[in-house]
């Protein structure tokens, strides 16, 4: 008798969403082109671009199909909600387009949810094309688990206190 595999199901990853002013509209469009693929994920997104995805796609009537959370806008907290988010393991993949010819007022936060996605090796994308590269990555097929770096030696340090 043969015997059936169990049918798997699709891998639903959490994937951060951020775009500053300038760039918005190229992350929306990103999301638009990927709309299907990104069906089956979870979404979270700092407040305005996810605004600005959710008209988007209202338009095209898909707005129903996307999982989506909102968090506060960037430059008011919201990319240290996504940082938080990161250190405590809850995002897979962090989509960033970030804009490298303009000042922005909260840079420091920006550095910090960068860093952040550095310590916890959060994969994460700057630019369209290396978020293109991600998406297309068979790894957003699996349950792929990142290694993590062991702190330990960190947090145990000896202090002179
Ligand atoms: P926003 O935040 O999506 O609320 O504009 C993005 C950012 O960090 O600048």
């Amino acid at each position: 008798m043969i015997e059936k595999a169990a049918p798997t199901l699709p891998v639903c990853k959490t994937i951060a969403i951020v775009a500053h002013d300038n760039c918005k509209s190229d992350l929306v469009e990103w999301v638009r082109w990927n709309s299907s693929l990104l069906t089956r994920h979870k979404l979270i997104c700092t407040g305005t671009t996810g605004s600005k995805i959710e008209a988007a796609l209202k338009a095209e009537e898909e707005v129903s199909t996307i999982n989506m959370v909102k968090l506060l806008s960037g430059p008011l907290g919201g990319d240290l909600q996504l940082g938080a988010l990161i250190a405590e393991q809850k995002i897979d993949l962090l989509i960033f387009f970030w804009d490298p010819m303009q000042p922005q007022p909260h840079d420091v936060d920006v550095k910090a949810l960068l860093r952040i996605a550095v310590v916890y090796n959060v994969p994460f994308a700057n630019n369209r094309a290396t978020a293109d590269y991600l998406i297309a990555s068979r790894l957003m097929d699996e349950d792929y688990r990142p290694r993590r770096t062991d702190f330990s030696n960190y947090i145990d340090r000896p202090l002179n206190l």
